[in-house]
């Protein structure tokens, strides 16, 4: 749990807050000893009329570190050899935003151009954040403790209350990857937040199946219909406590995917009650533990947290997390080819009910 709230500037102007899991971690004392230039310029958002989505472009994302030696990790805290991005010698939980954002409000929202007539371009406004889960650069989040996973997700509650604030923020999206196989850049355990100036494809795509539920069943909500039917199946649930589930989806798109969701219909992080709040660590860490004992390493995953827009269709949603795999073999990645990169048809090559008993049987 979060004992103590510190919110500094770094050399640059940009945010950094440190969630404590002790009254009296004082963090005002160390200051940012480096001198960074100016963030970025921020990316821009191009429509893409195909298909009614925007697409961010970031190209100062190009120069970003790549997987730098551990004593030149820019999320362990500072030595006095090395000035880190986090100023303090040591840290619980710190979020701050990120050097290279794909999103940034640190830009005018009212600067529209055209590239052509059906191209329009908006700026790339919104937030991306870094959260780092542990100070620790060999641990990961399947390592950290219940009661770290506890301030992990009071940190993601009180980043989720403050960008759905932003304006022109229109869904608050905490994730993390996992793995090199993943594409991830740094290996010290973190997540990161992207705060959309857009409702992003896949949520669009939900809301419209949500609202045709809605209205179909007089104001049933979907996603808890879908819940209820896996909770009487059975067959597909991996686990469960008092206050979560997790199951593998029916028709999941991946080797190894599972929904933890809360039994009671929350639209956010923020929503969630202190039991719940509670009862998510055993449940996930469980999980995590699972997949990295399928094939006996370290699985590359992206946990995703699916949160209510902050806008229109706020009604039709249900906090969950989505995990999945893109490990379907020891030896064996699942890529994005032609079917589904092209065509955003997917192939699992893994039953889903297979993958739950699996699952269920491995600890
Ligand atoms: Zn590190």
């Amino acid at each position: 749990m979060i004992e103590k709230r510190t919110a500094i500037e770094l050399s640059d102007g940009r945010e950094l807050i440190y969630f404590d899991e002790t009254p009296n971690a004082d963090r005002t004392e160390w200051p940012d000893r480096r001198q960074l230039p100016p963030p970025p310029p921020t990316s821009q958002l191009r429509y893409d009329p195909l298909v009614d989505e925007w697409v961010a472009v970031a190209a100062h994302r190009q120069t970003r570190t790549f997987l730098p030696p551990s004593d030149k990790c820019p999320l362990c805290p500072s030595t006095p050899e090395f000035a880190s991005e986090i100023p303090a010698p040591d840290y619980d939980v710190v979020v701050f935003e990120n050097q290279f954002p794909s999103f940034s409000d640190r830009v005018s929202p009212n600067e529209i151009t055209e590239l052509t007539d059906q191209v329009p371009v908006r700026p790339g406004i919104g937030r991306c954040e870094v959260v780092c889960f542990t100070s620790d650069h060999n641990s990961s989040f399947g390592a950290l403790p219940e009661a770290r996973v506890r301030t992990v997700v009071d940190a993601l509650a009180d980043r989720t209350t403050e960008l759905s604030a932003l304006p022109g923020v229109a869904q608050v999206f905490p994730f993390e990857n996992r793995g090199i196989e993943i594409g991830v850049t740094l290996s010290h355990p973190h997540g990161q937040i992207y705060a959309y100036p857009m409702v992003p494809p896949r949520t669009q795509a939900m809301l419209r199946a949500a609202e045709r539920h809605a209205t179909r069943t007089g104001g049933r909500n979907l996603y808890a219909d879908v819940l209820a039917a896996e909770q009487k199946a059975q067959v597909r649930v991996v686990a469960a406590n008092e206050h979560w589930t997790a199951y593998v989806p029916a028709s999941s798109r991946w080797p190894f995917e599972v929904h933890l969701a809360p039994h009671r219909q929350v639209p956010d992080i923020p929503a969630l009650n202190d039991a719940e709040r509670a009862a998510f660590g055993p449940l996930y860490l469980d999980m995590l533990r699972r997949f990295d004992a399928l094939f006996d390493k370290p699985m590359p995953y992206i946990s995703a947290w699916h949160q209510a827009v902050v806008g229109e269709g706020r009604d039709l949603g249900y906090l969950h997390l989505q995990l999945f795999s893109i490990r379907r073999a020891p030896d064996k990645l699942k890529f994005l080819a032609g079917s589904e990169s092209a065509m955003g048809a997917f192939i699992n090559d893994v039953i889903p009910e297979t993958a739950a008993q699996i699952l269920r049987d491995i600890r």
